[in-house]
């Protein structure tokens, strides 16, 4: 599409991106070089980013509303884990020759469908054009009282490993997207698109768990992950982790269990929360139980018990 079809940059930023303000003064209705945002005394602000490109993150043409609210999402998802409260964010934006003008306010509505849903206000950003591939990326920003943040790093000895939902909906996802899974109701090929930030969680996180991160790379591996912040080992039992209905089919239909199961525990995307908590704060939390830390290092994962190669996405003692 030629330049000719479009607004201006200046009338794009403000037809497109100044109503995601949502009238937020530290914004400066997009019209100055910088955001500026005043501290929040007894307040600490939790900072992520997350890049997502074309046919890597995302499918080749997916629909640009879709894109934009997965990139606020997976984001979220960092923020949730956390245990932070949405505020604004940041967006880069690199525009490739089949974005045209329906397409770029497709993406911007999606920004204000979620930046509404969740309580986030667009703060600034940078829009530039590439050949390709598509490239969008955001930085989130979020609130937690001072000194409130779970990091990955707080998980002590005897603490319990829970999650917060079902795994494997991202490893399954992908496959039903592409066509390589049925997928009757629906439900995979959503979660793929738009996956749900386990934001509702926050207030029982930051009472209840000693550490947190969200299931991005895959359960196996970021379980791994806080063990290792926290100098500690992991064990997983495969037995134990949720399934939604149609993980459930699928397992059903493969030869090897423990396979299947750890392919579904190292398959990512799954935005689901792993936390540590001690025995006597886990009930609270209200989500399953699927292992638990103890002195040493490592992941060791089992099925009801019998040892399993943890595979790849796990990470073991040399
Ligand atoms: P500069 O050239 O000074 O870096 P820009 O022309 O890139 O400024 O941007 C002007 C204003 O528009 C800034 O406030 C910037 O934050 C905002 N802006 C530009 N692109 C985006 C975007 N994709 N999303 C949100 N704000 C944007
Ligand atoms: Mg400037």
């Amino acid at each position: 599409m030629s330049g000719a079809d479009r607004p201006g940059e200046f009338d794009q930023i403000a037809r497109l991106f100044r109503p995601l303000t949502r009238g937020a003064p530290e914004a400066l209705n997009l019209l100055d070089d910088a955001a500026v945002i005043p501290s929040r005394p007894g307040f600490d602000l939790v900072v992520t980013k997350d890049a997502m490109v074309e046919g890597v993150h995302f499918l080749p043409d997916e629909d640009l509303g879709v894109v934009a609210r997965r990139l606020l999402r997976v984001n979220l998802s960092d923020l949730a884990a956390k245990g932070a409260e949405p505020y604004g964010y940041f967006l880069a934006i690199a525009w490739t020759p089949r974005c045209g003008w329906p397409e770029r306010e497709a993406f911007a509505r999606g920004l204000a469908a979620d930046g509404a849903a969740f309580g986030l206000t667009l703060l600034g950003g940078d829009t530039v054009s590439t050949p390709g591939p598509l490239t969008v990326s955001a930085t989130l920003l979020g609130w937690v009282p001072q000194g409130a943040a779970v990091l990955r790093s707080g998980a002590r000895a005897g603490d319990l490993l829970l999650v917060s939902g079902p795994i494997g909906q991202g490893a399954l996802g992908l496959l039903a997207a592409e066509g390589r899974l049925p997928d009757p109701n629906g439900s995979l090929v959503r979660h793929f698109r738009l996956p749900e930030p386990r934001l509702d969680l926050r207030d029982a996180l930051r009472r209840h768990a000693s550490a947190c991160a969200d299931v991005s790379d895959g359960l196996i591996a970021d379980a791994g992950h806080l063990a290792r912040a926290s100098n500690l080992a992991v064990e997983i039992d495969l037995a134990r982790i949720p399934l939604s209905d149609a993980a459930r089919a699928w397992l059903a239909a493969q030869a090897g269990q423990a396979d299947a199961l750890r392919y579904l525990a190292s398959g990512g995307d799954d935005y689901q929360l792993v936390i540590a908590a001690a025995p006597d704060a886990a009930a609270s939390l209200g989500v399953p139980v699927i292992g638990r830390f103890m002195p040493g290092e490592g992941i060791s994962v089992t099925l009801g018990g019998i040892p399993v190669d943890p595979g790849p996405g796990g990470w073991r003692h040399p």
